[in-house]
């Protein structure tokens, strides 16, 4: 997919007003302090996605590290951003400024239950490199039929280029049980939740993920964790199925598939076939990078913190 670095997107979340209640959480249970936490804080930066991080050591290295990769991640073509309601789609804007092309399907004065679905929809869905949806059944009565016209892959659930919104959020009033006497809508929990600047924000820095991911290529499927969270997408293994070795004809798919999706890395761990994924590198222009799920598998990489560090510069690197 198209990227963008994480060094051009700017959230402008760090709103006096929001810092101040994100100051809060976790600390409201008495009046005194709910009170003390309501006055605006004057001197907020203002600040970018990584501006803003916990206070543990780790939480601040992933920071840094996310910052490491988003910012060797190319930047191509626009991306063509599809936004299922309003919200989603002005926060992308914001985000993704002029390196998107944001199109939003509901009106701001529709329903958002009961958007009316026009067959353009379709077609944008269809050229979309991202989808930014509640994910919550607001969008239940009109978008499941067009997302299964569009057949786009880039946009399915779990792809990068798939931002569920609700994901994360604990949805408030969720049913005991549903009733066609309740209604058939909010099923789920209330679907509302972009009212709340704070989950608004949450919601920002997933779409800022999706719009930073990179394509990489690995031998195994051992690190769907880490490229989620460092907002890679790795859908293309030199093992035809997790544990069975590299056959020709399954490498001669990776190779096209490498080259279509101009992949510049292939992961490989210290007990694969290195000579294989050479041999797809040479054959593809993308670079072998060393691996390893456990600190001590490469040089000077004695701690865990140690290990993800080098993990992430020698991938970046590799991406170049
Ligand atoms: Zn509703």
């Amino acid at each position: 997919m198209g990227r963008i670095n994480f060094e051009d997107m700017t959230i402008k979340f760090e709103s006096p007003l929001v810092v101040a209640m994100e100051d809060c959480i976790g600390i409201q249970s008495s009046r005194l302090s709910r009170r003390t936490c309501l006055q605006p804080v004057h001197n907020a930066q203002a600040g970018s996605l990584r501006a803003r991080t916990g206070k543990m050591p780790i939480f601040r290295l992933f920071a840094s590290l996310l910052f490491v990769l988003g910012t060797v991640a190319s930047a191509q073509a626009k991306l063509n951003v599809v936004a299922t309601l309003p919200d989603f789609g002005s926060l992308a804007r914001e985000i993704g400024g002029d390196k998107v092309n944001v199109t939003v399907l509901a009106k701001p004065t529709e329903d958002p239950h009961f958007v009316d679905a026009r067959p353009s929809f379709v077609v944008q869905l269809r050229s979309a490199d991202v989808l930014i949806d509640g994910g919550a059944e607001l969008e239940l009565g009109w978008l499941p039929p067009l997302l299964q016209n569009a057949r786009n892959p880039k946009i399915e659930i779990g792809k990068p280029g798939r931002v569920i919104a609700a994901q994360g959020v604990r949805l408030m009033n969720v049913p005991a049980n549903v009733t066609r006497a309740a209604g058939d809508v909010h099923a789920l929990g209330n679907p509302h939740f972009m009212t709340d600047p704070i989950i608004a924000k949450a919601v920002a820095q997933h779409i800022a993920q999706s719009f930073a991911a990179v394509d990489v290529a690995a031998y195994h499927d051992s690190w769907v964790y880490f490229a989620h969270r460092f907002g890679l997408e790795i859908d293309v293994f030199l093992e035809p199925k997790p544990g069975i070795p590299p056959s020709p004809s399954h490498l001669v798919e990776v190779i096209a598939q490498i080259k279509s999706q101009k992949i510049k890395a292939i992961i490989v761990e210290p007990f694969h076939e290195r000579k294989i994924a050479e041999k797809v590198a040479s054959a593809t222009g993308a670079k072998v990078v060393d691996f390893s799920q456990f600190p001590g598998g490469l040089p000077e990489t004695d701690t865990y913190v140690k290990l993800i560090d080098t993990l992430v510069s020698r991938l970046a690197a590799a991406l170049e």
